[in-house]
């Protein structure tokens, strides 16, 4: 349960030494309550206020490493509360009676899609033990852990389990399926290995059990397999278990991993389209399928991206092609869809061409112009502080249709320039150039 900044204060030395950087331990706890500082900033902390503040500042859903990527932590059941924190690993899974298991993992490995400035990749790479022959299913853990992935184990036993666990331990990874009667050992073997568990069960009551017994041996880093027999019973369990960790079930304060179950295109993309919106941390797919990916990977982006801070590239000048100082100077603003739009119109059109976004918060033209954030001024000044305004030729700055409204105040801003009014949507840029600059 969170405490109030006072019960907090309660629990410092209440010295106001300003040493953590506040002017008091009030101050300093009211940072503490609204999770803008780490104890830790406070040198003279008790133990006692360590292990309650601790315990306090959990987040509700634990946080878990897996390979280089985190899941859990979330704070909230709506997106639009504030924002979710960790977005959901996407995997693809492998039979250890597949033919091909090297191509299979070459091909995951090789799979990057780049949407809107992020490089996007797929996170893991699930292997399943199909047959009773273990040396197989060491065999494929063996190409998988090879590809630098972490990996998901989902093994038909405790004994090939534990030793697949010893060969993935450089790239981390999980030991998914675990029951009341393996928990023992193969927590030991995740410890050892640094590896995550995730824990299974008929139905919520029997995974808690289990995740309360491995908790009290001391070992926290796992997720959970919630069951259910149709789409509809998933959706409805993963919101049971989500809302019991954010009542503060600790037993239930994990994040989800998901097998989809083979089928067609709309049946895997239906369930892992709930996965992806309703709190799912590691979503396996069970075969390699572009189609899938590409669509679970915006969504899954739009989803994850804080909505109160949009995606945004860095203010300043960007290159289209080789540019020079006969070329002309393209002004947007800074939100990142509006610049891969308008980018790569530009670039169809075969132009060279710089392109000006100026600092508007990673707003859309619209958005921006209506809360003065784009307006002639800024515009002016900023391009005044950039490199090219002094070595430019060509004084054309192109600006968008929506903001025709500015030119006149940029206009004062830059003597000697001469404002275009572009289109208004980025699809007319082709036939603008063609009307209007060639
Ligand atoms: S460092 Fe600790 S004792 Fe000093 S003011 Fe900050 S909270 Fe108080």
């Amino acid at each position: 349960m969170a405490l109030t900044g006072l019960q907090i204060q309660k629990l410092l030395p209440k010295t106001n030494c300003k040493e953590c950087g506040s002017n008091t331990c009030l101050a300093f706890a009211m940072k503490l309550a609204g999770k803008k500082a780490e104890l830790s900033e406070c040198p003279y902390a008790s133990d006692e206020a360590k292990q309650i503040l601790g315990a306090a500042s959990e987040p509700p859903v634990k946080t878990v490493s897996i390979g280089e990527n985190k899941v859990g932590g979330e704070l909230f059941l709506y997106r639009h509360e504030k924002t979710f924190m960790n977005q959901p690993i996407l995997a693809v899974n492998i039979n250890d009676s597949d033919e091909g298991i090297q191509e299979a993992v070459d091909q995951i490995k090789g799979y990057v899609l780049e949407r809107v400035g992020e490089t996007l990749t797929l996170g893991a790479i699930a292997v399943t033990q199909t047959q009773d022959d273990q040396a197989k299913f060491i065999n494929a853990v063996k190409i998988a852990a090879a590809s630098g992935r972490p990996v998901i184990l989902r093994a038909k036993t405790t004994a090939a389990a534990k030793e697949a666990a010893t060969l993935i331990k450089e790239n981390g990874g999980v030991i998914s399926g675990v029951v009341k009667d393996s928990a023992d050992e193969l927590a030991a073997a995740a410890k050892e290995n640094g590896l995550v568990l995730a824990v299974a069960g008929a139905n919520l009551d029997e995974i808690a059990e289990v995740t309360g017994k491995i908790k009290e041996s001391e070992f926290n880093d796992l997720l959970v397999m919630i069951p259910g027999d149709s789409l509809a019973q998933r959706f409805q369990l993963n919101t049971v278990a989500r809302r019991a960790a954010l009542g503060n079930v600790k037993t239930m304060g994990y994040s989800f991993l998901r097998f989809i179950p083979e089928g067609d295109l709309y049946s895997v993309l239906r369930e892992a389209t709930n996965e992806v919106c309703k709190y799912g941390g590691v979503i396996v797919f069970p075969k390699f399928d572009i189609a899938l990916f590409s669509t679970l990977m915006t969504l899954r982006q739009n989803i994850y991206t804080d909505p109160q801070k949009p995606i945004q590239m860095e203010p300043g000048i960007y290159k289209i092609g080789e540019p020079d100082e006969n070329s002309y100077v393209w002004c947007t603003t800074n939100f990142s869809l509006t610049y891969f739009l308008v980018t790569g119109e530009i670039e169809n059109c075969g132009q060279n061409a710089w392109v000006m976004l100026p600092e508007c918060e990673g707003l859309s033209v619209l958005t921006a112009w209506a809360a003065g954030k784009f307006n002639g001024d800024m515009v002016a000044k900023f391009l005044t502080t950039q490199d090219i305004y002094n070595t430019q030729k060509n004084k054309s700055l192109i600006i968008p249709g929506y903001a025709a409204q500015i030119k006149g105040d940029i206009e004062e801003g830059l003597p000697g320039w001469n404002i275009i009014v572009g289109s208004q949507e980025a699809g007319d840029i082709e036939s603008f150039v063609n009307s209007t600059l060639k």
